[in-house]
């Protein structure tokens, strides 16, 4: 949405829903983003535009060195303070490896250092940072999931001014793509991790605020991370309350089975490929996700589990399965899977049975002709076929729902369309058709009701949903061109 339209008031909506190029756009339903990370995705676009010495901006690096030389340049800048980064990954570097904190720590041994990698789950430290946060030194040098927590707590919280700004320019930057409504999957605690031992509350809070304030130009559905305290205070808000300001409704406890295929934190069933020391991280077991689960069930809030290795996907249907059978009654989508990525055969029949939301990223695939796949060489070639599967859980009667989990930079508008499309795994026997982009549209364009219920604009002249004009055709362009259509006018809200 462009800034003009941005600044008007709800009221003044309708005006902007007439620009004067509506002729000459192609008339879609308004985008839907059911997992996104829009606090971080603005705190990238932030960061991006200043040039804080002591941050380290590790993607595009080609090796361990080079990102090591970039912190040890970084702590100059940071005498005495701390030097965070975000973006590396030892798959640009050419290695399966995680690095270690050996050269890290030779060549900044004083300062301490914290860097994410790209994958949001992992935190590459040197032996100062973990000395100071009272953690034991001489281990791998990359810290995953909760291990995470105590380093980054020495990371200072932001002020008040940066959290809003930074949700506002992720707000905007959806905005500007045509999405008019977006689950948030949960803050992630700066330089960009899952962790739980953040003041989620302060985030919140402070959104709703800059909403009341000045409207923002989409509307935010909001996962709260669990187990946390201001999970606690959310369960046992009324459920009106959680309505909390115009654009801004907190909907869903979020919950972690595991970790990301990327720093092998994801739980599988059987050893990595690539690592066989390892199986990866489980951070809950199926009681545990029941039990949460039971409780927002009651509370009138619904539920939303990372699991992307087939072990925790395993742990997330055998919770999922017991809540329902205890509360027949429940609409089976008010639980979600996030990521699905993958899953044993069985499992992928019983999601289906079960009828849970599975919410995909199709930008997750590796584009057809690229070679080992990642998938691949993570859970090795006889799996690869059931990693990021969406069209072959679609024709099995999976309810999908799709979404960017973008917490970095933001793509291009029709980005998870087009790897929906050239994906590896991504349109099994079926290939580019009319019937599969039409499909792609819907799943870019339906909208899964907080409460459960999936509704699917098909026709953008009817979508009472909001609508975008595109300046190219989705269902016609080359699949190439799908990455160049924009968005050239403001997205109507749904209202
Ligand atoms: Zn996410």
């Amino acid at each position: 949405m462009t800034g003009r339209c941005a600044l008007l008031a709800l009221a003044l909506v309708a005006a902007c829903a007439t620009p004067p190029a509506e002729q000459e756009g192609v008339r879609v339903p308004a985008f839907v983003d059911h997992h996104v990370h829009v606090f971080n995705v603005g705190w990238w676009l932030r960061e991006s535009q200043r040039t804080d010495p002591a941050y380290v901006a590790a993607g595009g690096a080609t090796s361990e060195a080079e990102v090591v030389a970039r912190a040890a340049a970084a702590a100059k800048a940071a005498p005495g303070g701390l030097v965070t980064g975000f973006g590396w990954s030892q798959d640009a570097w050419g290695t399966p490896m995680l690095p270690t904190s050996v050269a890290l720590s030779a060549a900044v041994p004083d300062v301490p250092v914290a860097m994410a990698r790209t994958d949001g789950h992992a935190l590459w430290v040197n032996d100062a940072a973990l000395k100071r946060a009272g953690l034991k030194t001489g281990g791998r040098g990359v810290l995953l999931e909760r291990q995470t927590e105590p380093v980054l707590a020495l990371v200072p919280a932001p002020s008040d001014d940066a959290i809003v700004e930074a949700w506002r320019l992720g707000a905007e930057a959806l905005a500007d793509r045509g999405v008019t409504r977006a689950y948030d999957a949960g803050v992630l605690a700066l330089p960009g991790i899952a962790a739980l031992n953040t003041d989620f509350g302060r985030y919140v809070r402070l959104l709703a605020a800059a909403d009341d304030a000045r409207p923002l130009p989409l509307q935010l559905f909001l996962m709260i991370p669990a187990p946390s305290p201001y999970a606690e205070e959310v369960l046992a808000m009324k459920p009106a309350a959680r309505q909390l300001s115009p654009n801004v409704r907190i909907t869903h406890l979020k919950l972690f089975a595991d970790g990301a295929l990327g720093s092998r934190g994801a739980a599988l069933s059987h050893p990595y490929a690539d690592d066989p020391h390892t199986t990866g991280v489980l951070r809950m077991y199926a009681p545990e996700i029941a039990e949460w689960s039971r409780r927002a069930i009651d509370a009138g809030i619904d539920v939303a589990t990372h699991a992307i290795g087939d072990e925790a996907v395993h742990q997330v249907l055998d919770a999922y399965e017991a809540v329902l059978r205890a509360r027949p009654d429940v609409e089976p989508t008010r639980l979600r899977i996030e990521h699905f990525s993958y899953a044993s055969e069985v499992d992928m029949v019983r999601a289906v049975r079960l009828g849970v939301a599975l919410s995909v990223q199709s930008n997750f695939n590796t584009p057809r002709g690229v070679s080992p796949t990642f998938a691949g060489q993570r859970v090795g070639v006889a799996g690869a076929p059931r990693v990021y599967a969406w069209d072959r859980l679609s024709q099995m009667g999976a309810v999908l729902v799709e979404g960017s989990d973008y917490f970095g930079e933001p793509g291009a508008p029709l980005l998870g369309m087009y790897y929906g499309l050239v994906g590896i795994n991504a349109v099994g026997e079926r290939g580019d058709s009319p019937e599969v982009r039409q499909e792609l549209l819907r799943l870019n364009t339906a909208w899964l009701a907080p409460g459960g219920a999936l509704q699917a604009p098909v026709d953008a002249a009817k979508a009472k949903a909001g609508f975008v004009l595109l300046s190219g055709d989705p269902l016609t362009v080359p699949a190439e061109s799908l990455l160049t259509i924009r968005v050239p006018g403001p997205a109507r809200q749904p209202r």
